[in-house]
């Protein structure tokens, strides 16, 4: 030191210039009660001073260090004993208060003993790279004790090397296990999902590989659905570490939902009624193809149309729009009903789903043609009031005429009470036919008619149908036109039912004293029955019905009065005995109603 002090222009001299002016080193001289007396722009700008407060004698070492270092007097004693100071790292104050850390070495110059040369090496990052490889090393920990995610260690042999907790729980195996090199993950891996190989060729080349789903098999033979994610160990070519998380559950929930979704899908797709989602601009973005009951589109084509786009009534979009605001707005269900041009009712219940927000996002709406439904609730309706109607007239009037018969008895009229036991008697049995009628539906729309087939002869039961509708209604005079007696082989009292629901019909929508012909024919292995009367007839937008439960084409007056059901059974009847009825008619000139049946009705069981 002496010798390079005494030689300024020399090589040392030279050095330190160029030392001092690198801004690598912070450098200052300072007297030993502590106070800088010159410093260079290094080591003011790692403290924050200015060459003014130096040279004004404003800095110094007691400024500089933090008060837990204070006092100075140990640091400088030794100091001046010593020569120089040990090297350490410390902190000193910035003189905006902030710390620095530091390394200072500092030394007695010796040609005059009271200035001291102090040379600063700044060192904050380093120790910010110390603290935030220790943070760094306390988070690791963490995660490796977490407990939750599976961390191993591998080689690209297919080897595991090490693993924490969570693995061993993961797939089954025991520490000591893996680090016996008894567990190959290349043997977990399902075969039915190879793609690893290429993955690891990637991660050797230096790759990033994403994280993906696959399976492993567990200890326990079962596999298990992980997530992994990998990468090589810095620096290796051959060594990695993976991050494991165990998805099984997750993925079997996925898969229950993707089952349910499949599921729902069938069933919308296969039910009748329409299935629809609408957005919040309310247009399609579901249809299900029983939608095309009512459109020809194309699915496609309606997906992102509104009703209005599809030519819908006007006044139905607007019902339609109207429901869908009000589920959009008050975030409940509503039911919707309405008719459309071509007269078929429909139904709507909507359903609002709602987004991650608990907004309404779409309404799910299910639609049903309820036409038929509304028919039948409406048939009821008049079908019981037609009952209780039917049913109380005839006891009204027995009841009259059994008073009437009371009365003549009373009198002693003889002649009168037997009249009116007559007309009393005429009213029961119409009572009664009309409960036979209901019964009889009953019993048919239950499957329960049976026939009990036997040979007789044809002319035999027409002539006992004559017989008794005769003697209901006797003001009618029945011809039974030219027939030849043959054998059939049906059910004689059903049969006997249809023919003298006919005949009663000719009678009773005929006028008084009109003629009625029943004839009879047979060829091959059929017969005919026909009745013809001159009578009211059945207008011919009506006669196509005429067999149909309920159906009456005439408006109810006295003498014609019913309840629509005598065609219908009869139609029954002879439908199991696999023949065929049909009317023709004209109106105010006469109807002819004929009934062909095989002459052998028994015939399918037979074959059977
Ligand atoms: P109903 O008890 O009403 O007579 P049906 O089933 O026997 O019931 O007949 C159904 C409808 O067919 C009757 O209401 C009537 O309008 C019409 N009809 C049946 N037969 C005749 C007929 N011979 N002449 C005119 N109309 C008839």
């Amino acid at each position: 030191m002496e010798e390079m002090k005494v030689d300024s222009t020399g090589l040392f001299f030279q050095s330190f210039r160029t030392l001092i002016k690198s801004g690598a080193v912070g450098i200052s001289y300072s007297n030993l009660s502590g106070v800088i007396l010159n410093a260079n722009q290094s080591f003011l700008k790692l403290f924050g001073y200015t060459k003014l407060e130096v040279k004004s004698g404003k800095m110094s070492w007691q400024l500089l260090t933090p008060h837990e270092y204070l006092p100075l007097p140990g640091a400088v004693e030794n100091l001046k004993k010593s020569g120089n100071s040990p090297v350490l790292p410390k902190e000193y104050l910035r003189k905006d208060g902030s710390r620095v850390s530091a390394l200072i070495i500092s030394a007695v110059l010796n040609h005059a003993k009271a200035e001291v040369i102090n040379f600063l090496f700044d060192i904050s990052d380093t120790k910010l790279l110390e603290e935030h490889l220790s943070v760094m090393n306390k988070n690791y920990q963490s995660i490796w004790n977490s407990g939750i995610v599976g961390i191993n260690f591998w080689n690209t042999d297919g080897y595991i090397l090490d693993c924490n907790d969570a693995y061993t729980d993961i797939l089954g195996y025991t520490k000591e296990e893996i680090k016996r090199g008894e567990v190959k993950w290349f043997d977990m891996v399902d075969p039915a999902i190879n793609k690893y190989k290429a993955g690891i060729e990637a991660a050797v080349l230096g790759q990033s590989v994403k994280p993906y789903e696959t399976r492993h098999r567990h200890k326990d033979g079962g596999y298990r659905d992980l997530m992994i994610m990998y990468t090589m160990l810095y620096g290796s070519k051959n060594e990695g570490i993976s991050l494991v998380i165990d998805i099984t559950d997750k993925k079997q929930a996925e898969m229950r939902l993707e089952r349910t979704t499949e599921r729902m899908r069938k069933i919308t797709e296969n039910m009748e009624d329409m299935v629809t989602i609408h957005d919040r601009d309310f247009r399609f973005v579901y249809v299900s193809p029983a939608i095309q009951t009512v459109t020809n589109l194309p699915l496609s084509d309606i997906i992102g149309k509104t009703t209005w786009d599809m030519g819908t009534h006007p006044a139905i979009c607007a019902y339609f729009d109207k429901c869908l605001s009000k589920v959009f707005l008050e975030k409940t269900g509503t039911v919707a009903e309405y008719k459309n041009i071509d007269g078929r009712h429909f139904q709507s219940v909507l359903t609002p789903e709602f987004d991650l927000n608990g907004e309404v996002e779409n309404v799910l709406v299910v639609t049903r043609d309820i036409t038929e439904m509304k028919q039948q609730i409406q048939q009821r309706e008049s079908f019981v009031s037609m009952v209780s109607h039917e049913l109380k007239s005839p006891m009204t009037s027995l009841k009259v005429y059994l008073q009437m018969t009371e009365r003549s008895l009373l009198k002693g009229d003889m002649e009168g009470a037997k009249n009116f036991i007559k007309k009393a008697n005429a009213h029961a049995n119409r009572q009664v036919g009309l409960i036979n009628h209901l019964l009889e539906v009953a019993r048919n729309d239950s499957g329960k008619i049976t026939l009990n087939f036997t040979e007789f002869n044809i002319a035999q039961l027409v002539n006992e149908c004559v017989e008794i509708t005769s003697l209901q209604y006797n003001h009618n005079h029945i011809t039974v036109h030219p027939y030849s007696d043959f054998i059939v082989k049906a059910d004689y009292e059903r049969l006997m039912q249809v023919i003298v629901n006919l005949l009663s019909n000719a009678s009773r929508y005929s006028s008084r004293g009109s003629e009625i012909i029943i004839s009879l024919s047979s060829y091959q292995d059929r017969f005919l029955v026909k009745v013809k009367d001159s009578g009211q007839g059945i207008p011919e937008d009506k006669l196509p019905f005429i067999f149909d439960r309920f159906y009456r084409a005439t408006e109810d007056g006295h003498s014609s009065s019913g309840l629509g059901l005598g065609l219908y059974i009869s139609a029954q009847i002879v439908e199991k005995h696999h023949g065929q009825i049909w009317a023709e008619s004209i109106p105010k000139v006469g109807s002819e109603f004929f009934v062909e049946l095989p002459l052998n009705g028994d015939i399918d069981r037979i074959k059977y």
